[in-house]
């Protein structure tokens, strides 16, 4: 796919910026579990929480092909930091998207910078896959609306000050997701992080409950200024949000193959590198095709979506197959490095341990499986 040179020059510039400021310090920020705060304001710099904003608003403006490169050359170094602009992009993208005229000057140029961040509070503790199954309320009081409920796993839920947060105005509503509403909820009184997650992988970046106890939020903070509108919102962002999460598991695929193909030409065992064995040879070989052929679904997908063209059934495989090529090379690569694949002084145990997340954000890969049966159905009717 081709891309113009300022892209060109974005994507080598964060390449260079991953290897140089990334990689030396992933691991000890993940075995610490500690939030990268001087890398985050790298990231401010390099104008990463504005990627996708458009340059109206102060953002770079990337297409979705440029961004899902972006994406995946900082997730083949370490997958994390992505998490803590991806999230804030989703929010930001669902008031470019969905927002007022007031609402976009108000927010984006502030969101681009990197001056207010935060991520996208969909998921309940009793509501995830059925999203219409929420039961965070926001209760009409004058200028205001009161939203009471509770979100867990958010992303960015406890450096994060500001958060698109999908609630219930009308509770009782049929079907369900006409009572949906998303609000622009920055943390005050009555609004808080109650606790960080202890996670498998993923670590650094904060997952947190947050927790709406008489949440005062004005009303011009409706996103779109109409009630009603949220689900829509919340899912009208998943093409994007899939492409998204494949590019970040296509680059744990390739990290872990980098990593393999190194180390593989390094062992040695029987008085040669285990690269020369055909069974670590298979091995590359189909962690190599798995990280081509997630490139070329990521890139048809994030082609579509930037010409405008419904691409539900192809970023669902890009997701599905990136995110599963995540799993199975890391898993691979931990094969490959034997028993030092257990040690926290290598890499591969970190892919491992992030790979699964992106098996199940932006909607399991059993969702993603019954989407593209339904849109194989759909476009081939008999
Ligand atoms: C590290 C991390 C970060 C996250 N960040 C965010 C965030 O920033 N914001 C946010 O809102 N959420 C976030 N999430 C939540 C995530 O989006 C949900 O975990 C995900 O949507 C799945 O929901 P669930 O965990 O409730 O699983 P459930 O919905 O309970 O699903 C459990 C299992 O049942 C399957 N299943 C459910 N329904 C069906 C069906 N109809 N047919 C077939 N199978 C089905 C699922 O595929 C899954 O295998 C995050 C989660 C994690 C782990």
């Amino acid at each position: 796919m081709d891309i113009d040179d300022t892209d060109r020059e974005i994507l080598d510039s964060i390449e260079r910026w991953a290897e140089r400021e990334l990689r030396p310090v992933a691991r000890k920020f993940d075995h610490a579990d500690e939030y990268p705060d001087d890398i985050v304001e790298q990231m401010k710099g390099l104008g990463l929480f504005g990627a996708t904003i458009a340059p109206e608003f102060g953002g770079l403006g990337l297409s979705a092909s440029t961004y899902a490169r972006l994406v995946m050359s900082i997730a083949s170094v370490w997958m994390a930091p992505v998490g803590i602009f991806n999230s804030h992009l989703i929010m930001a993208a669902c008031v470019q998207r969905h927002g007022t005229d007031a609402q976009k000057r108000q927010w984006l140029p502030r969101f681009a910078s990197g001056e207010i961040r935060g991520g996208i509070g969909l998921t309940e503790p009793n509501a995830g896959t059925d999203l219409q199954a929420i039961r965070a309320v926001a209760r009409r009081d004058g200028d205001a609306y009161v939203i009471n409920g509770t979100k867990t796993w958010i992303t960015n839920g406890v450096y994060g000050s500001c958060f698109g947060v999908l609630v219930k105005t009308d509770p009782a509503a049929q079907p369900r997701h006409k009572g949906m509403t998303m609000f622009l909820c920055e943390k005050g009184e009555g609004f808080r992080a109650a606790k960080k997650i202890r996670k498998l992988g993923y670590k650094s970046i904060d997952s947190a409950e947050l927790v709406f106890e008489d949440f005062r939020v004005p009303a011009a903070n409706l996103i779109g200024g109409e009630e009603g509108r949220g689900f829509q919102q919340a899912v009208g962002g998943l093409e994007l949000g899939r492409i998204n999460v494949a590019a970040r598991g296509a680059g744990i695929a390739a990290g872990a193959l980098r990593d393999a193909l190194r180390y593989a030409q390094q062992r040695e065992t029987f008085g040669k590198p285990i690269a020369q064995h055909q069974a670590i040879q298979l091995k590359l070989a189909d962690m190599a095709t798995r990280v081509e052929a997630s490139r070329l679904l990521i890139e048809q997908a994030a082609r579509k979506y930037d010409t405008g063209q419904r691409c539900d059934l192809e970023s669902s495989m890009a997701k599905l197959f990136a995110s599963e090529a995540g799993v199975e090379n890391s898993l691979e690569a931990m094969r490959i490095f034997g028993g030092y694949s257990y040690s926290t002084d290598f890499d591969v145990e970190r892919y491992y341990r992030d790979a699964p997340l992106m098996c199940i954000g932006e909607g399991t890969n059993e969702m993603q499986r019954i989407i593209i049966a339904r849109q194989l159905i759909e476009r081939n009717p008999v």
